[in-house]
């Protein structure tokens, strides 16, 4: 399932990325239904005008909080979330992660981090380096708590 968010929801649509969702940012009003369409995007607003376009897969987020913005949409679409899918897509710029050797990103992380982590991977894109640290617990930890 892809999504594309209206601009108040930024930090949202970083949240589905971790979780492993394609998802953009669209700032422009008429151009996010036509690319909700074209990309075959459901469209996700705070925008109550928004939602009342019908004939489109549109859901309007009730609240401002991430916990509870997570729990409508796991509610509302019946959305499943694979806990092996967390940070494959670079939470900047969307894109798929590659796998990185580990001696390639020797001095791209801190030393602490090469020592104890194996495997990392990398955005082809903004070339952020990415490795299950602290993160990558935390996401776990508030997937218990929303999932109970
Ligand atoms: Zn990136």
């Amino acid at each position: 399932m892809r999504f594309i968010v209206t601009d108040e929801l930024g930090r949202f649509s970083r949240w589905l990325r971790i979780l492993g969702f394609d998802t953009v940012l669209e700032k422009n009003r008429p151009n996010l239904v036509i690319r909700s369409l074209r990309e075959e995007r459901i469209i996700l607003t705070r925008d109550s005008k928004l939602s009342r376009f019908t004939g489109i897969g549109i859901v309007k987020i009730d609240s401002d909080f991430v916990e509870e913005q997570l729990e409508q949409l796991i509610r509302k679409l019946n959305l499943e979330i694979d806990r092996n899918n967390l940070f494959s897509i670079c939470v900047l710029c969307n894109e798929p992660l590659e796998r990185a050797e580990k001696d390639s990103v020797k001095d791209e992380v801190p030393h602490c981090v090469f020592k104890i982590q194996e495997n990392f991977m990398r955005c082809p894109k903004c070339k952020k380096i990415y490795w299950r640290g602290t993160h990558w617990a935390l996401v776990n930890k508030f997937l218990d708590r929303i999932s109970k």
